[in-house]
């Protein structure tokens, strides 16, 4: 395979991407010949300036922040996972130079799920914090995989009703029957008849890495095998994880979902397949880029 791919990301600022270092790593992995680069786009000159990447020989793109709805009327298609989690992270060119639009953040965080949680879902009750772009991912992913109740918990439950008609849509495209609720963060009820927690806020998100969405005391009321799964990575392991270890509950951060959504991207625009072997060296250099201030 001598294909020279042209891959990058899209998004401003750019400071602290880690997509860089990922995705060198699965070309060297995959043996795969590229570059990735990071192009930092204003917002009002994105229209100008994808027409231009894609002019020069971009191969695939990865979408974040603040782009990652703009860019949707921008393209010749976008998936139906893309509609549906109403967001676009990854933009794959077709042989006949269509520009398509996928959102691999939900392939990222199903991929990250251990099984025994997902084999559950079916019977449990999930509490996600916050409910802006992340938490659409999360919500597609957990409807698809047949969750039995899903409430979002939010600071203001007025602004966050639009994801009820979003999951109702949802709902409709896998045919599932999740009971999908909307309560405020600050009137929380007690966490007795959850079995597992997904924050999807920044809260605990360097560099307010001491602040945390739930105080420990709360987190005693969730019953034993629940988990927590914290979607920041930057700390690696932030205070909501700690104290969910301490707990003895299982504990996942972000990172896991941060490598699968990129793995998902790059099997996109290469079509190779990433060996698995080179996972955990992976994480161990993404960790240790962690660990540095962004
Ligand atoms: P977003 O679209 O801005 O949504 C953030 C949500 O958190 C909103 O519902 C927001 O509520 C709420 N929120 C923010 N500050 C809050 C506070 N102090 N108290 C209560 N609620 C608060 O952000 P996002 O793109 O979903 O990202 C959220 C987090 O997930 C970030 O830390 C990001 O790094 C992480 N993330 C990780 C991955 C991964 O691969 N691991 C992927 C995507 C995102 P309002 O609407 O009221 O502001």
């Amino acid at each position: 395979m001598t294909s020279d791919y042209k891959l990058g990301i899209i998004g401003y600022p750019l400071g602290h991407s880690l997509s860089p270092q990922l995705h060198l790593r699965l070309l060297k992995a995959t043996g795969l010949s590229g570059e990735y680069r990071p192009y930092e786009i204003a917002p009002e000159r994105l229209t100008t300036e994808l027409d231009q990447l894609f002019q020069n020989g971009i191969s695939g793109l990865n979408v974040t922040i603040p782009h990652k709805i703009s860019v949707m009327p921008l393209l010749d298609e976008v998936h139906p996972h893309a509609v549906l989690t109403g967001a676009v992270n990854t933009i794959t060119l077709t042989s006949d130079g269509k520009k398509l639009g996928h959102n691999t953040d939900y392939i990222g965080f199903i991929r990250s799920l251990p099984d025994d949680i997902v084999s559950r879902l079916p019977e449990s009750s999930i509490l996600v914090l916050g409910a802006g772009g992340s938490a659409r991912a999360i919500l597609t992913a957990l409807i698809q995989l047949g969750t039995a109740s899903i409430t979002f918990a939010v600071r203001d439950p007025e602004k966050a009703l639009p994801i009820l008609a979003h999951a109702e849509t949802i709902k409709q495209a896998y045919q599932a029957d999740s009971s999908i609720h909307v309560i405020a963060l600050e009137s929380l009820p007690s966490l007795e008849g959850y079995q597992g927690v997904i924050n999807t806020t920044p809260i605990g998100m360097w560099p307010n890495a001491g602040d945390t969405p739930l105080a420990a005391i709360q987190l005693e009321a969730l019953p034993p095998g629940s988990f927590v799964y914290d979607l920041i990575y930057r700390p690696l392991e932030t205070v909501l994880i700690q104290q969910a270890q301490t707990l003895g509950l299982m504990a996942i951060g972000g990172l896991d979902m941060l490598i699968y959504q990129g793995i998902a991207a790059f099997e996109l625009w290469t079509r190779a397949t990433v060996p698995l072997d080179t996972l955990p060296e992976l994480r161990q250099t993404l960790a240790a880029a962690l660990t540095h201030p962004a």
